[in-house]
């Protein structure tokens, strides 16, 4: 099993929403990647999938700061949802994730720091997005 396999374990239910966060995690520039890889507390989880609640898409980072764990949680939605929608949810969420919740340089609101630097990624926020289907937190 390799390391991103074991990082991914958490959505093998899901294997369409793997694929893309594979997809996205494979795209990182390196030092990215590996900093997910070596740090234990850091994890993936899908959602639990509640019917007639799987509107929502963005999860809020749980804890404060994310000094000891900087988990993030992604809704199984986001496998069947616009490709490139759900690759900058997931790349912004990762992007939250690297930030530790918090600034990015001279930008200092988390949202837009994420969107910054999800985009500077290589995953900016796609000009159609389904606002209406999906809430954002
Ligand atoms: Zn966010």
């Amino acid at each position: 099993m390799t390391e991103i396999d074991d990082l991914l374990k958490g959505l093998e239910v899901c294997p369409d929403l793997r694929a893309r966060v594979e997809h996205v995690l494979n795209l990182l520039p390196t030092e990215v990647r590996e900093d997910f890889l070596h740090d234990p507390g850091f994890t993936i989880a899908l959602d639990n999938y509640v019917p007639g609640q799987g509107s929502t898409v963005f999860m809020a980072m749980p804890g404060p700061t994310g000094d000891s764990s900087r988990s993030i949680v992604l809704k199984p939605l986001l496998a069947d949802c616009n490709k490139d929608f759900a690759w900058y949810v997931i790349a912004h969420e990762f992007a939250h994730a690297f930030l530790r919740n918090g600034a990015w340089g001279e930008i200092a609101d988390p949202e837009d720091a994420a969107n910054a630097l999800g985009a500077h990624w290589g995953f900016p926020r796609p000009k159609e997005t389904p606002w209406s289907r999906f809430r954002r937190r």
